[in-house]
């Protein structure tokens, strides 16, 4: 009987683990099929989405590819599209309920519907492609029309967010200040790269207040921003509130003896979820390793190397997480900083390696299934 292989999310992890399976496994073993459930079927480039946001940077099509062409390459019978949403995962009946009303059977179901930022901020997909674009779109209007804008979050995405718009409009009367809680940017690196991103922000006139939550947001009259401020500092009204915070989990479909306290699909070291022998999870939704697209496309590889495994009657083999950060953040269009295996990231190599297009260099052919980010297909 051919085996359902179901995985829900079609970004960096959903796609690299079908594409995997398709070209190396299904040569070896044709009784699978890969069924992938989507809201989308184009895949968002939103590592880009910082510098996406502001206008005349990027077209739709940098960040935003179909990736059903990708899969034409493959036997007809081995690959189905179900366009929806998973609504609820039934451990009994081994089933996904799709958001239409469709049931789908699964013998290996491989969860990878990563994470969302709340207030509907495009830093990550929203509910289908459309939103999401919309939503690139009007933020673009925004950003061109405010004078005045806080960006709230000083982890990468504020501080990327914040050198974007400080570059690009650098004393042309915007004024642009991140509202972190923490005492410095970039708080889960070392000190001296929180440093470094504060003095080249700075720079570029991004004014930055530490210490401070945003307590309360609130419509003005006049259709600015009221921003209550955890301290006794006065309220700031802004033309534009970005927050970069609240990343959570897509899992509020998953069995919560699944997750972990965050919403976290808690994963075993092959990689399958908790206390099942048929579930698997990698990338965002899982708290193995930072959210990272670096993490995420590890992990992809590691679970269709497992699944390759498994469909051939073999064992799984332990996923070695990394134990050294690797991140990159970019501090406008021609800076940036950052650490790997502890050692300081000169800001020419962030340039070279993410600054400079962001990946979207290599979107097109990842989009198509022909290679990963940092590895091939
Ligand atoms: C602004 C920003 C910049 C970033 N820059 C970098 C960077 O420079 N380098 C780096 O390494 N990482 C970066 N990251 C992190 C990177 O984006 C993620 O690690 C990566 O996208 C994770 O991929 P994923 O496939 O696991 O999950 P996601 O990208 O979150 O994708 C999950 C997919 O699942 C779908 N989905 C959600 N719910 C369901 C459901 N119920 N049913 C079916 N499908 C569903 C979603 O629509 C989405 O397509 C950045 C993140 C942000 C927010």
């Amino acid at each position: 009987m051919t085996r359902q292989i179901v995985i829900l999310g079609a970004s960096i992890t959903g796609l690299g683990v079908a594409h995997k399976l398709l070209k190396h496994t299904y040569p070896l073993t044709q009784d699978f099929k890969v069924t992938l459930v989507s809201p989308s079927d184009h895949i968002y480039w939103n590592l880009a989405s910082v510098r996406g946001i502001v206008p005349g940077q990027f077209k739709d099509d940098d960040l935003f590819q179909p990736f059903l062409p990708g899969f034409d390459r493959y036997p007809k019978e081995s690959f189905e599209f179900i366009l929806g949403t998973a609504h609820k995962v039934d451990l009994s009946s081994n089933t996904v309920l799709v958001n239409d009303g469709r049931e789908i059977r699964y013998d290996h179901l491989v969860v990878a519907t990563g994470a969302s930022y709340k207030d509907g901020m495009p830093w990550k997909p929203l509910k289908d492609h459309q939103s999401t674009l919309d939503a690139l779109h009007d933020l673009q209007s925004k950003v061109a029309a405010a004078k005045t804008i806080v960006i709230g979050g000083g982890g990468a995405t504020g501080s990327e967010v914040a050198g974007e718009i400080a570059f690009e409009y650098y004393q042309k009367g915007k004024e642009v200040t991140i509202v972190t809680s923490d005492k410095r940017l970039l708080p889960t690196l070392p000190e001296h790269i929180s440093q470094i991103a504060e003095k080249e922000l700075s720079r570029l006139g991004v004014k930055i207040v530490h210490g401070t939550k945003i307590a309360r947001t609130s419509r003005t009259a006049d259709g600015k921003t009221k921003l209550s401020l955890s301290t006794s500092a006065p309220d700031l009204i802004v033309d534009l509130y970005l927050p970069t915070i609240g990343e959570t989990p897509n899992t509020s479909f998953l069995p919560s003896s699944l997750l972990n306290d965050k919403g976290d699909v808690i994963v075993d070291e092959f990689l399958r979820a908790k206390s099942t022998t048929s579930i698997w999870a990698a990338g965002d939704v899982t708290g193995l390793e930072p959210k990272q697209a670096k993490y995420a496309e590890d992990q992809a590889v590691h679970l269709a190397k497992n699944l390759h495994n498994v469909l051939q009657g073999r064992e799984p083999v332990e996923y070695g997480t990394s134990c050294l950060r690797v991140i990159a953040v970019t501090l406008g269009r021609s800076k940036g900083t950052g650490v790997m295996c502890g050692w300081r990231l000169p800001s020419i190599s962030v340039w070279l390696f993410k600054g400079r297009y962001l990946g979207t260099d290599k979107f097109r052919s990842i989009a198509n299934g022909e290679r990963m980010l940092m590895s091939a297909i």
